[in-house]
């Protein structure tokens, strides 16, 4: 039996491993790695510190299927609809350019709900805080080291973190990028932003009607959010929580700087913004120094394949563009690659 991992549990990942499934059922053994301690990646959910508090979903907002997309993906958002991890977005959220004919929907559990669902499917051996460092080719294997020290070897690597992340692994990977391979990989651009979360107590009525609302009239801040509204996840008797996300401008310009010192001054602007705004009992920072990918791998069908044998690919939004149907773009692609990689 093959086995094969994958790096990233976020949706790129997740939905490859669950469509690998799907393909070679048993005759495979499929892994995932990530160096975070929850799924979801940029389609994060965060829980607050304080039970009493909604939480909060600091990376993706709600997923867009544009009439193309609705068509050719409509049998995973058929999927998702049907069990209730997608819901038709009724908020009204302030400022939304809305294209054509495009649908808006929400997870009412959190975006991470959508990456839980296909890593639940996927029936994946599925480990956390596993930081992969380095790539070594040995025979028709490839062994696979940790930040936290060891190795082990499969016979196939996916790799899905932002492309900065997979140029920054050391051992083989470097000098078998092809010279074209590695200037299309090294033009990938991502924006950069920052994000904060509020958490109310349950007695906090927030009083504007908005359920989300794009700012334009500040440097700092671009999008904020009443996450239970958006997600019409209020009736469970918790506090509601507010999700901020900042400009790109701002969030380039306060790059380097620590997360704890940035976000004052998110607050301060937060506070002008919405002068009166309750207390929250607590707050989480997030700096998204890879946020939307910018400029994409060039010519690209959704993947790069590194090594054929032992199969080595590369994938996730980069290689596509930077939402739902974009990863979906991606783990499609790569699941072609690896079913014809894996069976005989
Ligand atoms: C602020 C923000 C707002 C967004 N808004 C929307 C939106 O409203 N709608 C939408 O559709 N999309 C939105 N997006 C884009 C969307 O979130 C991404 O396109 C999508 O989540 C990318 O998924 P991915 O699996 O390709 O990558 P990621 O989610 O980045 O997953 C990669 C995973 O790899 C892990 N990893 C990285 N390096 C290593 C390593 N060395 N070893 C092990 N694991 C590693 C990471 O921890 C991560 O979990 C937004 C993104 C952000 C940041």
């Amino acid at each position: 039996m093959s086995r094969v991992l994958i790096v990233g549990a976020g949706l790129t990942g997740s939905l490859c491993a669950c469509l690998l499934r799907r393909e070679l059922q048993n005759k495979v053994q499929i892994v995932v790695w990530d160096k975070a301690r929850g799924s979801g990646g940029r389609m994060s959910t965060s829980r607050s510190p304080d039970p009493s508090s909604h939480s909060a979903d600091l990376g993706a907002q709600y997923i867009t299927a544009t009439p193309a997309y609705a068509k050719s993906h409509h049998s995973f958002y058929s999927e998702l609809l049907s069990s209730g991890v997608l819901q038709p977005l009724h908020g009204l959220i302030e400022g939304l350019k809305q294209k054509d004919d495009s649908k808006n929907y929400v997870t009412p559990l959190g975006m991470s709900s959508v990456v839980k669902h296909f890593l639940s499917e996927s029936g994946a051996d599925l480990f956390f805080e596993h930081h992969v460092t380095g790539l070594y080719r040995r025979g028709a294997s490839w062994e696979v080291e940790r930040k936290a020290g060891g190795s082990e070897t499969f016979d196939a690597v996916v790799l899905t973190m932002p492309v900065p992340q997979i140029l920054q692994l050391q051992g083989d990977l470097g000098h078998l990028l092809s010279v074209q391979q590695r200037q299309k990989l090294d033009g990938v651009e991502y924006s950069s932003r920052f994000a904060v979360a509020l958490f109310f107590s349950p007695d906090v009525v927030l009083s504007f009607p908005w359920a989300a609302r794009y700012v334009t009239d500040s440097p700092c801040i671009r999008y904020i959010a009443v996450d239970s509204r958006k997600r019409k996840a209020d009736a469970a008797g918790l506090g509601p929580s507010l999700v901020i996300h900042t400009s790109v401008q701002f969030g380039l310009e306060h790059l380097e700087r620590d997360k704890e010192d940035v976000q004052p001054i998110i607050l301060q602007e937060l506070h002008k913004l919405l002068p009166g705004l309750p207390q929250p009992i607590s707050i989480k920072c997030q700096k998204w120094r890879y946020s939307q990918v910018l400029t994409s791998v060039p010519d690209c069908p959704g993947h790069m394949t590194i090594v054929n044998l032992p199969l080595l690919i590369c994938g996730g939004d980069a290689f596509s563009h930077s939402n739902f149907d974009g990863c979906v773009e991606s783990a499609l692609s790569m699941l072609s690659v690896l079913k014809d990689s894996l069976t005989p």
